[in-house]
């Protein structure tokens, strides 16, 4: 009779393995032999030198005696944390990012030139704002004064406009006037180009 050389229960000679711990002998001792030449004390608790053994270098002869544990690997631990993470977070940020109105978008957006220029008009009933208090001022009686018509030519480094209107003469007629004036982007008259 021999004695295990790792859990000291007695075997036949001749066995291969121990009948009770089940270490392979010829292993076990290559095994502490290696343990040796790296200088580590032989480990008594079979998880552990379990632990320091490469994986294909078994001295057991089965997995009966050692359960092996499956540890989830720390990429699936980790990949799948991150994604619950992102699904949560898009979640979130749907939920409480502010909509982006369209009103909101325009109001941002510098006005074109078209738009500057219509500045200068009446939005009621399309008049040249500075040109109507000009032709006001020039009249006889302002309160008179009805608007007409007006249209412009974008002249590039200013606009022409044409304007006409009704009012009472210097004899206290109603007369039909037309005015052309040259006028700058920002709305102010520079020239009256002729009255008809
Ligand atoms: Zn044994």
């Amino acid at each position: 009779m021999n004695e295990c050389p790792k859990c000291q229960a007695e075997f036949h000679t001749g066995d291969a393995e121990c009948p009770k711990c089940g270490v392979i002998f010829a292993k076990f001792e290559k095994y502490q032999a290696k343990l040796k030449a790296a200088n580590i004390a032989p480990a008594d608790d079979p998880q552990d030198a379990r632990a320091e053994i490469p994986e294909d270098d078994h001295i057991w002869s089965s997995d009966q005696h050692v359960p092996k544990k499956e540890k989830p690997s720390l990429i699936v631990v980790v990949g799948g944390g991150f994604i619950v993470v992102c699904v949560l977070f898009a979640i979130y940020a749907q939920l409480t990012m502010p909509k982006i109105k369209p009103r909101d978008h325009q109001r941002n957006t510098p006005i074109t030139r078209e738009e500057q220029i219509q500045t200068s008009f009446s939005g009621w009933d399309g008049s040249h704002k500075k040109l109507t208090e000009l032709i006001k001022e020039s009249m006889n009686d302002p309160d008179s004064f009805q608007h007409d018509n007006t249209v412009y030519w974008d002249m590039k480094d200013h606009i022409r406009v044409k304007t006409t209107f009704r009012g009472k003469n210097a004899f206290g007629g109603v007369v039909k006037n037309t005015v052309f004036a040259k006028a700058d982007l920002q709305g102010n008259i520079i020239e009256i180009i002729a009255q008809e």
